[in-house]
């Protein structure tokens, strides 16, 4: 019974490190969030101790009674945050109930047809050493050059020419939104079924501040720990249909016992995305992401090759174009890291250096709006990204304005080894 300081100072060192790492950096990663303490406490709690594979009131184990009602809890829960028929809360990860809900649609050797990863697509959405791309055969649709928009004639004429049984709409990287009702009507006029993955968005959605897909999709799914906020995990949403299928294909289909404890810190997200608390926090994101990009189009970024992709953003993110800059990619996210501020290169369409130097930056604001980041913390934040991607930053300054953005919205305060 010792805890974990006690026992194992190596691990706990390393955690108390990253808490750390975490209130003092401004996290601009367009993936990730920081949970409420909430569901932190519900994930390490002592449900981890549970096997229960099967579905409430149908379990192979005994003793779940109490997993049940938390199952049962975030199932309810994440249908009426979403309008579903049906929801599975049961993926450990987002690319698990990607692979889930195809192995329940679609069949080894079919045709998939989903955004090219390069243009901003998954690796689950047919890339070509993912399982998507090994198992199925794939066709890519892709971003247009000038508009930087999804080309939606393109979707229609491969859809026409490939004859997909499964066609998936969503993104990792792309900073517009998609139509979810011509991917329906072209779903429909070559009879396959539409997924939408909307993992990066599912947190707008759910505000009401994006339109939600789930009145066009037969399958939606979603990771829980990006817009949404909550633990790291995955779900299926769809039609009452197709339930059993997706139901199946999750267990026995992929795995085998669910995490329990992640489902209950799941139900508590679902529990807090629908407060107003946590719109107020998607409204936030949006401003800070428009703002972030309107000070990127501005002359003085222009005239060092600087660029925003589709010229601006209606989600969480922004996408910098620096095909003209001398700064790679790379460059730009270790001169950012320099100063503290952490984001993740990107390839961009079309992007003419090496995926491991890329030539663009995806930038997002959905944990720093979790940190109470206002509209005018954006802007400072928005000014300090652009001064550091000039020739001639200096980078102990901009440090300084990073780590007063940081004291003025402390992280976790209270939280045993915050030190706040
Ligand atoms: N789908 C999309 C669109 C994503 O962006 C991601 C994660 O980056 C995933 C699925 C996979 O989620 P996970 O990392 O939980 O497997």
């Amino acid at each position: 019974n010792q805890s974990l300081h006690e026992f194992d100072p190596d691990v706990a060192a390393a955690i108390d490190a990253e808490l750390h790492r975490q209130q003092s950096t401004l996290e601009m990663i367009a993936s990730e969030n920081f949970a409420p303490v909430a569901v932190l406490e519900a994930q390490g709690s002592v449900l981890t101790n549970k096997y229960a594979e099967g579905y409430p009131g149908r379990r192979y184990y005994g003793g779940c009674e109490h997993v049940d009602v938390v199952e049962q809890l975030a199932i309810d829960r994440v249908k009426a945050l979403f309008g579903a028929e049906a929801a599975n809360v049961q993926p450990h990860s987002g690319a698990q109930a990607n692979a889930a809900a195809m192995f329940a649609l679609i069949k080894p050797g079919d045709t998939i047809l989903g955004l090219d990863l390069a243009h901003g697509g998954h690796l689950t959405h047919g890339m070509k050493i993912n399982f998507s791309g090994k198992l199925y055969k794939v066709a890519a649709y892709h971003v247009d050059d000038e508009s930087g928009l999804v080309d939606m004639a393109e979707v229609e004429q491969l859809a026409k020419e490939h004859r997909p049984q499964l066609i998936i709409a969503g993104w990792s990287a792309y900073s517009r939104q998609l139509d979810f009702a011509a991917f329906r009507r072209i779903a429909d006029e070559v009879g396959a079924y539409l997924m939408v993955d909307m993992a990066h968005f599912a947190g707008l959605v759910a505000a009401g501040l994006h339109p939600s897909p789930v009145p066009y999709a037969d399958v939606v799914t979603t990771t829980t720990h990006k817009t949404l906020g909550g633990p790291r995990g995955g779900v299926i949403l769809s039609t009452a249909e197709l339930a059993k299928k997706i139901n199946s294909a999750v267990f026995p289909g992929q795995q085998g016992g669910p995490l329990e404890h992640v489902i209950a810190a799941k139900a508590v997200a679902f529990k807090a995305a629908a407060t107003d608390e946590f719109k107020d926090r998607q409204v936030r994101t949006l401003e800070g992401a428009k703002i972030l990009a309107g000070r990127l189009t501005r002359p003085d970024l222009a005239a060092e090759g600087v660029a925003v992709l589709s010229g601006g953003t209606d989600v969480h993110l922004v996408l910098v174009d620096l095909r003209k800059s001398e700064l790679d990619g790379r460059q730009a996210e270790d001169r950012l890291h320099e100063v503290g501020i952490t984001v993740n290169r990107n390839a961009i369409p079309n992007d003419p250096r090496p995926p491991m130097v890329t030539s663009g930056l995806r930038i997002g604001t959905p944990a720093l709006a979790t940190r109470g980041f206002e509209a005018e913390d954006f802007h400072e934040v928005a000014d300090i990204i652009a001064e550091t991607l000039k020739p001639a930053y200096d980078a102990t300054a901009l440090r300084e304005r990073v780590a007063t953005l940081a004291a003025k919205h402390p992280l976790y305060p209270g939280l045993p080894g915050s030190g706040l």
